[in-house]
């Protein structure tokens, strides 16, 4: 079996901080101690360097295909791109077809990825189409694909919205299983109706998308959901929470003694409205769903953080290429809804959060890491640096600064919404699984490296 030895590094999990030697044999961590009188075939000096555990991020959509397009991230190039900068494990979104059954869906996402991830990854079962046939296959869902989370969409009517008494009934089915709901909880009939509105007026500029999509649209449908949550019991995530509107339907749950988990992504935290009135088409660039928001509701999800009311930073990963962008420069209808974030999300949520004061270094992993871990049934294997859990480590060396860009980033996207962003702090070498995966920059694994993780039932951990 491999060994593998880190030396002097600062360990970092969600609760502690200490400097110690790690030694990891084969996949797993087997030693930690302050000085480890142990020789293993190949050591790492980490002498000024945080070991974080590798980081994950809940919410990606690798190859999805949107009006007509795809995503320009294959399974290989994206999570490739997220080991570059520390992130370890994915949860993508296996999206059911209308018409189509939830295992065609998941079938259809193994064909994608198994074979072309690079680093470790999980799915998430979105139900678009909910019956009573969809409804029988919930348990083999949980228990034969190890997927516990679901997904609904408020939003999207038409194609991917499914109405309040499916919520309900999904709820139902995925609480009596030990799952999980997770939502896109914006008010899809409202926000239809001002696109219609706002296209019978002529404005077809893309910044009437997020016109379109106010945040108390996003705020209603949350409350709607929690609520749905609390009548039947069933475990609740909302993702890409982007306003302040949002968490205070959060709070409120809390005073009835409710858990909501709130994920929300690094461009709301990072990025604003002000996106929508650059020049020209350059707004295209963050046409996202739900829309970046104001500076309040970026204070609000960093407050948030610090509360407990937000416990995981993720991206919503959705790169689309400027030429796919430019299928909607004539209505804001066309544009496909995404923007890239995986490679830089763990690098800026350190330099944004910790350098700037905002995060402590604990809830630094705890919100790109751990959080999710725990929500989503990956814990202990992922999330933390224990013995025993999968050795996905991320030397990181707080010192180095660089400067994003398009031209030497690894997603397969021609733009990058952080160009030009100094980031202080830098992921040196990346490990999954006990295998240096990126080292200074240089990939040492490739397409295929990746594993499928199977969650166990949330009720059994
Ligand atoms: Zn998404």
């Amino acid at each position: 079996m491999s060994s593998l030895l880190i030396r002097n590094g600062t360990v970092v999990t969600a609760t502690d901080h200490y400097q110690a030697d790690v030694c990891i044999e084969g996949e797993t961590v087997s030693m930690i101690g302050a000085t480890l009188d142990v020789v293993a075939e190949r050591e790492i000096d980490a002498t000024g360097c945080y070991l974080f555990p590798g980081g994950i991020d809940a919410h990606t959509h690798m190859e999805l295909p949107v009006m007509g397009t795809r995503s320009s991230d294959t399974f290989e190039t994206g999570t490739l791109a997220g080991l570059h900068g520390g992130t370890t494990t994915i949860i993508d979104f296996a999206n059911q077809s209308r018409g189509g059954t939830l295992e065609a869906a998941i079938q259809e996402w193994h064909r994608k990825a198994d074979d072309n991830a690079v680093c470790d990854y999980a799915f998430h079962c979105a139900v678009t189409d909910f019956n009573a046939d969809s409804r029988k296959e919930i348990p083999n869902i949980i228990h034969d694909h190890g997927i516990n989370s679901f997904k609904i969409f408020m939003a999207y009517k038409d194609t991917l919205m499914i109405d309040d008494l499916q919520i309900h009934q999904l709820m139902e089915e995925v609480a009596e299983h030990g799952g999980i709901v997770t939502a896109h909880t914006e008010n899809g009939d409202m926000i239809e109706r001002n696109i219609h509105n706002n296209l019978a007026a002529g404005n077809k500029a893309l910044k009437y998308h997020a016109l379109s999509r106010p945040a108390y649209c996003e705020a209603e449908a949350a409350g709607r959901a929690i609520d749905m949550a609390y009548e039947t019991g069933c475990p609740f995530y909302i993702v890409h929470t982007t306003c302040e509107e949002t968490l205070e339907m959060v709070k409120a749950a809390t005073l009835r003694n409710q858990k909501v988990h709130v994920e929300t992504c690094i461009q709301y935290l990072l990025l604003d409205e002000s996106w929508y009135s650059k020049e020209g088409f350059e707004g295209a660039k963050m046409v996202i769903s739900p829309p970046l928001r104001k500076r309040k509701d970026q204070e609000a999800l960093w407050a948030g953080m610090n509360q407990n009311l937000v416990h995981h930073v993720a991206t919503d990963h959705c790169p689309f290429c400027l030429a796919q962008k430019e299928a909607g420069r004539e209505d804001f209808t066309k544009i496909p809804n995404g923007a890239p974030g995986v490679e830089n999300r763990f690098e800026l949520l350190f330099s944004e959060g910790v350098a700037k004061g905002r995060i402590g270094l604990n809830k630094f992993v705890e919100m790109s890491s751990t959080g999710a871990a725990k929500i989503f049934g990956l814990f202990p294997r992922k999330g933390t640096i224990a013995v025993g859990s999968d050795a996905d480590i991320v030397i990181f060396d707080p010192e180095i600064q660089h400067t994003i860009s398009a031209d030497s980033h690894h997603m397969n996207v021609d733009y990058n919404p952080y160009e030009g962003w100094q980031v202080q702090g830098k992921t040196r070498t990346t490990i999954l699984r006990g295998t240096v995966a990126i080292d200074e920059g240089e990939a040492l694994v490739s397409r295929g490296f990746g594993e499928y993780l199977k969650r166990p039932p949330r009720n059994s951990i």
